[in-house]
């Protein structure tokens, strides 16, 4: 029976019988397995980008990001449900993502990017429909959701930049940042042996 404590950094937290170290990480896992079996996508999601990324993506789909719509539906006080972004509607997930200016020049500039034709999306769900009639092989369809959830990464990060420290940026600089996270996450994870510049002249 093994028993005592192990500390510090590359050994394993023992105590008792049980080994924390290994249920943290086995928790861990199963934490991330279970957003993307309820993100709709395929598990190799969690391939392409970040672990937050895909926890994002787990509250996007769950409509539980703290848009002021939802804030103010659940009761609690607050000084204005409009858009912080535009200032023209209210702010909801489908509005924000996809029907705001911002969102809707961000989704022109990744079609013209990408060259392909992808419509309009009113949602997440006419998303997933499209992407998956869509005639792209499987790694275009795998980039091409990986260039799609960055983009929607960045319109949230955005628009926290714009509600709680009041920064606007320039929508050229957001589009080339956005391209920049999907080149750095996609081949830090050994998913894209292409370069910048040949890669930002064929992303698919
Ligand atoms: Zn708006």
């Amino acid at each position: 029976m093994t028993s005592g404590v192990g500390h510090g950094r590359g050994k394993s937290l023992v105590v008792g019988t049980i080994n924390w170290s290994r249920i943290f990480s086995m928790t861990s896992e199963m934490f991330i397995c279970l957003i993307v079996w309820t993100s709709g996508l395929h598990p190799w999601l969690q391939m392409f980008v970040p672990r937050k990324v895909n926890v994002f993506l787990w509250r996007f789909r769950l409509d539980s990001l703290p848009v002021r719509w939802l804030i103010s539906a659940k009761g609690i006080d607050i000084h204005s449900i409009v858009c912080p972004v535009c200032n023209n509607e209210v702010e909801t997930r489908d509005h924000l993502f996809f029907g705001c200016t911002l969102a809707l020049d961000l989704w022109r500039r990744l079609r013209m990017w990408l060259n392909c034709a992808m419509p309009n999306f009113s949602s997440w769900d006419t998303f997933i429909v499209w992407i998956e009639g869509v005639h792209l092989s499987n790694i275009q369809k795998k980039r091409v959701i990986a260039y799609m959830v960055t983009l929607l990464w960045a319109m949230w990060r955005y628009r926290n930049g714009v509600v709680f420290n009041d920064v606007f940026c320039n929508r050229n600089s957001l589009f080339d940042l956005i391209r920049l996270l999907c080149f750095r996450w996609i081949k830090n994870r050994g998913h894209l042996v292409s370069n910048w510049n040949s890669w930002l002249a064929i992303p698919l």
